[in-house]
């Protein structure tokens, strides 16, 4: 059962131009269900290229992007999005919270704009909280947080809307080694808690061992 398909995946950016720049070379991945994988890559690599791909967020020129079985490659662009709100989940280094809300509000407005009723959401919000261990903050806005914080609750965010794949890309990289640790700890069961895939890249090969499976990408290739 494979909840994410990559296949033979091409990008190139600034096409027939002096400066192009081929950077997915032909990228074949499969993350299976409930499957937590590291994706490793320098900088430079294409990394973000295919995170975006996989998330609907960007297209390749060539190959397919399945998500759940379904090709999604040749969707038209209402469709991606409701696929991108409903099913995918994002993380990035940085929160992008909002900061004029609560981090519960922060949580619960993308309940709110899938149409969940408000109570709901809440507690769902709620429950996402406890279980990174930052219920007690609920009411406070992202400025009042610490960044360990502030990334436990976008993690929350991203999870908010029950998607079957997580795509995250360096989700711990602007804290220290130590709140690292724990912060990627309590994704990890999070993430096991909802039984939720995911494709997370990391520079720290010690976070990648506690995934499932380490892939590598160099030279935009799967190596
Ligand atoms: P990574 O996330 O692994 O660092 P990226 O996917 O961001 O790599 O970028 C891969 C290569 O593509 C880099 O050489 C980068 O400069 C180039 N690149 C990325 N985005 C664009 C763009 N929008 N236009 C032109 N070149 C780009
Ligand atoms: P973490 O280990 O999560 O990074 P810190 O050691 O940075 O936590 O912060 C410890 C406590 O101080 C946390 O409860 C956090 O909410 C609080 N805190 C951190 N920064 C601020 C701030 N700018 N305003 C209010 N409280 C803060």
């Amino acid at each position: 059962d494979v909840t994410l398909s990559l296949s033979n995946l091409k990008k190139a950016y600034n096409h027939g131009k002096p400066n192009e720049v081929q950077v997915l070379h032909g990228v074949s991945l499969d993350v299976g269900k409930g499957e937590v994988v590291a994706l490793v890559a320098p900088s430079g690599a294409g990394k973000s290229t295919l995170l975006h791909i996989a998330g609907l967020l960007d297209t390749p020129d060539t190959g397919t992007v399945a998500i759940g079985g379904e090709d999604l490659t040749t969707l038209g662009d209402r469709k991606r999005t409701a696929v991108r709100r409903n099913d995918v989940g994002f993380i990035y280094q940085f929160h992008h919270l909002l900061p004029e809300f609560s981090a519960l509000e922060n949580i619960m407005l993308p309940q709110l704009a899938n149409g969940i009723a408000q109570g709901v959401a809440e507690t769902h919000a709620m429950e996402l909280l406890a279980r990174v261990g930052v219920d007690s903050r609920a009411q406070h806005r992202p400025a009042a947080l610490s960044g360990g914080e502030q990334q436990r609750v976008a993690f929350c965010r991203a999870l908010a809307n029950k998607p079957k794949l997580l795509l995250a890309d360096e989700p711990t990289g602007n804290l220290d080694p130590a709140t690292s640790d724990r912060v990627f700890d309590a994704l990890m069961e999070l993430v096991r808690a909802s039984g939720l895939s995911a494709l997370i890249a990391t520079h720290n090969l010690d976070l990648a061992a506690r995934m499932d499976r380490t892939v590598r990408l160099e030279a935009g290739l799967i190596a």
